[in-house]
């Protein structure tokens, strides 16, 4: 491994820090006293410590120590250890884990590496040094130790410095560090999209190049990385990183592609107002579903996968659901989308066209559907790419206030052809007089 010499110590002390431990969860401190009266080294890591230096507010709280996991264990009576070779200790107090790591001494991290990967990995599972375990990590923020002793921050990288500059640097070598572990290059757009932080030239210059390697990474990690470049309150930050650094068409080759050749940019636009709204509901602590989230991200991809079966003379109905199985097979190569998920995500997409319907026993049917809710708020999402839907939308808005004058209007003006692009115009509008038979 490679732990140097320029793994110089500087430590910040408490007075030329703003890290308090009034904003440190209180379960969190709890480990940290029981560690150190216990004799051990103890300290607060990671994405905690970086958040509280900028004012945020950590969502979890990483500890990490010199104490093997078998005497963290002995100490707390709430422990459970976990992970198989990289043994984790997790001290649970009701719904708050908190996570205490021994230092380690290798640099990979286990964290979503198949077993099969872990071959080359194990004889490096070592336990190491505080300065080994600051070094084996990913950005030099996400590197400062947070010491219970004398509450001050513990630097052997220069992190602080990068902190207060809002700087994002790998640690070591970038390439090198890429290639050890592809998905760095994601966490570096991501965290510069949640925290603003710009990412440092070296740091950000491989990335376009070495983009491909992320086809490698285990497609169940890279879902999670989805999930959170896109769900936590910063996605169009993180869409436009992942573009501006090509990465964009490695997570997303059929979108990407879709995108670049959609001229107008009305498909871009539509999906980053669905990435704003998201945000929104994110700030607004709103749930937020990766049903929907994916229907739009793929979007792109359907709309093309559709056309082209389309023009191949394929009826509407059967490439709707072949583009459907197509675009969702196609992403399952990258990303492992359960299908929890895809299978909403694909009802989304194929609630779109009877939107179009007017028939008062079809109406009543698709109100009642249980993926009404997320197939409207798609349609008026689609409003911002085209207005071809307009109409739609405003039937459907009245339609869920009140249904019954919803449909009567519709038959009195006999409009239900809004969209115009409907060769069964006629026939409906007399089987719509005639009541709700089918
Ligand atoms: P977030 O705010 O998203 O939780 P985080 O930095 O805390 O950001 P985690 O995935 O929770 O990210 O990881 C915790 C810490 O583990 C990181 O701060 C970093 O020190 C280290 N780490 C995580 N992933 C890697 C990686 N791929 N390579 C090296 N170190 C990593
Ligand atoms: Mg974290």
């Amino acid at each position: 491994m490679t732990l140097d010499s320029d793994a110089a110590l500087s430590i910040i002390p408490r007075d030329a820090h703003n890290v308090s431990r009034r904003d440190i969860s209180p379960n969190a401190l709890r480990v940290l006293y029981r560690l150190r009266e216990a004799g051990f080294g103890a300290y607060l890591v990671g994405g905690a410590v970086r958040d509280l230096l900028i004012g945020g507010h950590p969502k979890d709280f990483d500890v990490a120590t010199d104490a093997t996991p078998e005497q963290v264990r002995a100490l707390f009576r709430n422990c459970r250890l976990i992970g198989r070779r990289f043994r984790l200790a997790h001290v649970v107090f009701g719904r708050e884990i908190i996570e205490v790591a021994t230092f380690r001494a290798n640099q990979v991290e286990e964290e979503g590496v198949e077993a099969h990967e872990v071959e080359a990995v194990i004889r490096d599972n070592v336990f190491g040094s505080i300065e080994e375990d600051a070094v084996r990590r990913d950005f030099t923020a996400n590197a400062l130790y947070y010491s219970i002793e004398d509450f001050s921050i513990r630097d052997y990288v220069g992190g602080f410095q990068d902190v207060q500059a809002r700087v994002l640097r790998l640690i070591g070598d970038p390439e090198r560090r890429y290639r050890e572990d592809p998905v760095r290059m994601l966490r570096a757009v991501r965290l510069a999209a949640k925290l603003g932080f710009t990412i440092d030239g070296p740091t950000a210059e491989p990335i376009p190049r070495l983009a491909a390697l992320l086809r490698d990474a285990a497609p169940a990690r890279l879902f999670e990385e989805c999930l959170k470049l896109f769900l936590s309150g910063h996605g169009v930050q993180s869409f436009l990183g992942l573009e501006a650094h090509g990465l964009l068409d490695v997570l997303f080759p059929e979108s990407a592609g879709a995108l670049r050749s959609n001229r107008s940019g009305a498909l871009r636009r539509m999906v980053l107002k669905g990435l704003a709204e998201t945000d929104a509901r994110v700030a607004a602590e709103e749930p937020v579903s990766p049903s929907f989230l994916f229907a739009l991200l793929l979007w792109p991809a359907y709309c093309r996968s559709l056309a082209r079966l389309q023009a191949d003379g394929v009826q509407a109905p059967e490439a709707q659901q072949r583009a459907a199985d197509r675009v969702t097979l196609h992403e399952m190569d990258v990303i492992a989308l359960p299908r929890r998920f895809s299978l909403p995500m694909q009802e989304i997409w194929l609630l779109q066209p009877r939107f179009a319907q007017r028939q008062r026993r079809r109406v009543f049917r698709l109100l009642s559907h249980p993926r009404f809710r997320a197939a409207f708020d798609f349609l008026v999402l689609r409003l911002t790419a085209s207005d071809e839907h307009a109409g739609d939308v405003e039937f459907w808005r009245e339609a869920q206030q009140h249904p019954d004058a919803a449909v009567n209007a519709a038959e009195a003006a006999g409009e239900f052809d809004e969209a115009g692009d409907k060769p069964r115009r006629r026939r409906r509008r007399r089987r719509a007089s005639g009541g709700p038979g089918e």
